[in-house]
């Protein structure tokens, strides 16, 4: 079995390349948070991120109050199982009952305030529910009681002023419930990042246009908007963009002027047909160019005026990785997110695989062996397949010079944690 380790580029084996941790800090400290803020309904603040610390005015539950349907007792009425109490009154949630006589039980509702006087629940199926003759309930406790048993108490879950969230959180369903708990109805957060976006290739055309020949459909833009959505980012899509370094200036130029970050596809390479690179070279800074990865090797970071550039390549499956691992921390960080860091889990690879000279990463498919989550390799790993992505739920991250046997444990990195 291999441990999960990191490795820097061996500058021999891959010479001018810089490996995915140190781009990934490079880029990651060119990012200066958004400052500007807002204020929106909790409703509809879901993936925005949290400008500001929130405390609770309220303690959450507000009152100590039953944690089941049963009997409100004091538990020292109960001691041996069996007693028999009479029930004196009857609380629902959303009523507030009376002082709890010793010696008498209540009918209590899940929710319900506990009654002044009673110090415990008894679950309703530790009970027999008895009729005496006279038309008066009583109730037979079946076990013995222990005090503070079934009762949840005021201020466990928030207490009155303490901070609930803090700024930097990315809301998630469950914070939105957690910030209605506490009364909130509208929060601040930072305003929507602007991304713009173009997509270089003469052979690149829109899906619903018939296909020429030597033509293929516009597929990064598709991808690549579901990413930024799911990012919740303001998109600015300037199109498709010839193969030419007069329209890559002209469309960079009008990106940078019109958004916080830009991000492209294709045109990074070494071609004669490349000018992204180039383009950005001439109007603003090129910071880092070509990362020991792949798929991916070719991603041109820098910066034009104030916007902050990052050049994804043009193979499909390179702009979905490239993404995921670089522009996705940025973005985070850039949002003003505190924990923009790629999340990395352990499983059991089924398969075997050589090892390279950069850091690979392979579309798996995880599924449960021998009561072990094993990852499966899709059959065809080029970085054109797209529908390799499709198919998996994740990335096994292959460090350099790293071969995989099966049954190794291997650093595997799932989608549902990256958007
Ligand atoms: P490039 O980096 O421009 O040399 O492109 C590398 C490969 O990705 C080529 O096969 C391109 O045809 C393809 N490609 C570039 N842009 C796109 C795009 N927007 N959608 C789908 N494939 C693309
Ligand atoms: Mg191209």
């Amino acid at each position: 079995m291999k441990n999960i380790e990191t490795k820097t580029v061996d500058c021999c084996a891959s010479p001018g390349l810089i490996s995915v941790e140190q781009a990934t800090e490079k880029i990651l400290s060119q990012a200066s948070p958004v400052e500007e803020t807002e204020s929106v309904d909790v409703l509809d603040a879901l993936n925005r991120v949290l400008a500001e610390d929130l405390h609770s005015t309220i303690d959450v539950p507000g009152y100590d109050n039953s944690a089941m349907d049963g009997y409100a007792v004091r538990s020292d009425d109960c001691q041996a199982s069996g007693s028999e109490l009479p029930v004196s009154q009857r609380i629902p949630a959303g009523q507030v009952g009376s002082f709890l006589e010793a010696g008498t039980a209540a009918r209590i509702f899940t929710g319900a305030p506990i009654p002044e006087g009673a110090d415990a629940v008894v679950m309703q199926e530790m009970c027999d529910a008895l009729d005496n003759g006279k038309g008066e309930n009583k109730v037979k406790i079946n076990t013995v009681v222990k005090a503070g048993a079934n009762v949840r108490r005021a201020g466990e879950d928030i207490a009155s002023g303490s901070t609930v969230l803090k700024a930097g959180k990315r809301l998630r369903p469950q914070e939105l419930g957690l910030l209605a708990s506490v009364g909130l109805a509208e929060i601040k957060v930072k305003r929507k990042l602007k991304v713009a976006t173009f997509f270089t290739g003469d052979e690149i055309i829109t899906p619903g246009q018939a296909l020429a020949a030597g033509q293929i459909y516009n597929s990064n833009r598709y991808t690549l908007t579901g990413l930024l959505q799911a990012m919740d980012c303001e998109i600015v899509d300037l199109g498709i963009v010839p193969d030419t370094l007069e329209a890559t200036l002209d469309v960079l130029q009008k990106a940078a002027a019109s958004a916080d970050m830009v991000i492209t596809s294709g045109g990074v390479s070494v071609g004669e047909e490349d000018y992204v690179r180039i383009a950005l070279e001439k109007l603003g800074q090129l910071t880092m160019w070509r990362i020991a990865m792949k798929p991916g090797k070719p991603v041109a970071f820098g910066k034009v005026n104030n916007a902050l550039f990052m050049g994804l390549p043009g193979n499909p499956v390179s702009v979905f990785v490239t993404f995921l691992l670089f522009a996705r921390s940025l973005i985070l960080k850039q949002q003003g997110v505190e924990d923009c860091f790629v999340k990395r889990v352990s499983v059991i690879a089924d398969f075997d695989w050589p090892q390279i000279k950069r850091q690979e990463y392979l579309r798996v498919r995880l599924l449960e062996k021998d009561k072990q989550m094993v990852a499966q390799l899709f059959s065809h790993q080029g970085s054109g397949v797209l529908s390799s992505a499709s198919w998996a739920d994740g990335l096994i991250e292959v460090s350099i010079g790293q071969a995989i046997k099966e049954g190794d444990k291997v650093s595997y990195l799932p989608f549902e944690g990256l958007y």
